[in-house]
């Protein structure tokens, strides 16, 4: 076990050249306080949670202090945005304080997000607001608590700083803990500027950490790509499968590890809806939920033309032609074990395409009616508590018989496919109204209801009678919440 000031770093990023990024400290954040902190990563760093006190943790990651042994960088990275090349990114406001190997042996990033201005900053003040900060901090444990890859979050810490956004807001800080923020943009700017060598270091780099396996491959840039090509697939199939929309798929928002990265405007929806938008300035829907899939491809299509210079054009084309089949795997793998359907079939896929179809035109809201088709047996019982979250029309009655005929024919009976299907169809999952309700009390300096969707979110799959009002129906006003970039 260890404590704040002898954590186990290893900082690999900063043996770098010095280009990549920028050495720079935190700004210290006014009136800094610990507003949350998340036991279960303490954990992952070998902190014990019980040893840890809030002055500390509001002193270091308020921007007061660097911890020792860590060494902040801005790592410089650019990207494309909204289809447009942009090389001025970078790490505007967050900074890789380090890098942390546990006794595990895994190594983990710290990133603290707010931590003030850096070289890549442009206008920007360097900071990121409390709404943002909590919003971010709770989808990270809602991700990982459906086992969606995902960045997390240590700590939240508050403060008396302002700043304008679509209003004053006051300021906040995240401290990052993930084993990636590479991002595709990382391998954007070298190509862009014409620098091989360097793009070449920078896959040396994550080869050496993240893709070992490649190292034994004929061509092991090629075989890194295709690793991220799979992670990607499957992390876009996991949001499909749960109706997460992400708001902002630019290419320095994508991870090359494949984990949920850089939460902005997203949303889980409440009822089913294809062309949801989650971001209300993406006018186009460029971003909208059924569009993820496409446009995740041709963020692939940015990362591959990045590492031309390493790998055949040939080669690149051909993974990512593969990519729209590994999505459907993935994506038909999932839909079908929230359907209790684990001996695959011929007619599956249509079984799972006429239920969103349904679900789509009915404003069936996803997460609720799954829950609820967990327990789905046919009996008058079962009925009434699925006709209770769902309202009964011919359609979806004659779905629902198609369905019981289907999963007559699954090995596993009654009592198990439910306890199968509770597993993989949460009872509760982080709706925008729950985190504006939070964000709204924490603003007012009550941040009990951050941390009590902080635990329940990290068990989504159970029962939690404290927090039964979740599962259940919407309130009215969530359908006015609207999402912009501004964070
Ligand atoms: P995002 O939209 O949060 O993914 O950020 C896109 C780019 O803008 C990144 O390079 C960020 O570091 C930068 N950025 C976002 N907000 C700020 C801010 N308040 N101050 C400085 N840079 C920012
Ligand atoms: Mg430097
Ligand atoms: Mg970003």
């Amino acid at each position: 076990v260890r404590t704040l000031e002898n954590l186990n770093f290893d900082n690999s990023y900063t043996r770098l050249p010095e280009y990549f990024y920028q050495r720079i400290d935190p700004s210290p954040l006014e009136s800094a306080h610990l507003i949350s902190i998340n036991p279960q990563v303490a954990h992952l760093l070998d902190l014990d949670p019980a040893t840890l006190d809030s002055d500390s943790l509001a002193h270091y990651f308020g921007g007061h202090a660097n911890l020792p042994g860590a060494e902040s960088i801005a790592m410089k990275y650019t990207g494309h945005q909204f289809g447009v090349y942009n090389p001025d990114l970078g790490d505007g406001r967050g900074l890789l304080l380090g890098e942390v190997v546990s006794h595990s042996g895994e190594r983990w990033d710290l990133h603290l997000k707010g931590a003030g201005r850096t070289a890549y900053s442009r206008s920007g003040d360097g900071r990121a607001v409390l709404r943002s900060s909590i919003r971010e901090y709770l989808a990270g444990e809602a991700m990982h608590g459906l086992g969606i890859p995902t960045t997390r979050g240590l700590c939240l810490v508050g403060s008396k700083e302002q700043v304008f956004r679509e209003q004053i807001e006051h300021c906040a800080t995240l401290l990052r803990v993930s084993r990636c923020h590479i991002r595709f943009g990382h391998f954007e700017h070298f190509f862009y500027r014409g620098r091989p060598d360097d793009l070449k270091r920078l896959a040396d780099y994550c080869i050496d950490r993240y893709f070992v396996a490649a190292k034994c491959a004929d061509n092991p840039y090629l075989a890194m790509y295709q690793e991220i090509v799979a992670r990607t697939a499957r992390l876009v199939a996991l949001w499909q499968s749960y109706g997460f929309v992400h708001g902002v798929l630019n290419t320095d928002n994508m991870s090359i590890l494949g984990e949920s990265f850089d939460y902005g405007p997203y949303t889980f929806m409440d009822s089913y809806q294809p062309a949801y938008i989650s971001n209300h300035t993406d006018q186009q829907g460029r971003y909208a939920f059924n569009q993820q899939p496409g446009i995740v491809h041709w963020n692939l299509s940015c990362l591959a033309q990045a590492l031309l210079p390493l790998i055949p054009r040939k080669a690149l084309e051909i993974e990512l032609e593969h990519y729209p089949e590994l999505f459907e795997q993935y994506y038909q793998e999932r839909m079908r074990a929230r359907l209790g359907l684990l001996r695959p079939q011929e007619g599956d896929a249509a079984l799972i395409n006429d239920l969103c179809e349904l679900m789509s035109a009915l404003k069936i809201d996803m997460t609720r009616f799954l829950r609820s088709l967990s327990s789905y047996e046919g009996s008058a019982d079962a009925q009434d508590a699925l006709f209770a979250v769902v309202t009964e029309t011919p359609e979806l009655s004659r779905w629902l018989e198609r369905y019981l005929c289907r999963v007559e024919q699954e090995a596993a009976s009654f009592p198990i496919r439910e306890k199968q299907m509770q597993a993989v169809n949460p009872k509760y999952i982080l709706r925008n109204y729950m985190a504006e309700e939070a964000i709204r009390e924490a603003q007012e300096g009550n941040y009990k209801p951050v941390n009590d969707l902080l635990s329940l979110l990290r068990h989504p799959f159970g029962e939690q009678p404290d927090y039964q009002v979740y599962a259940g129906e919407i309130p009215d006003w969530a359908g006015w919440i609207s999402l912009s970039c501004s964070s």
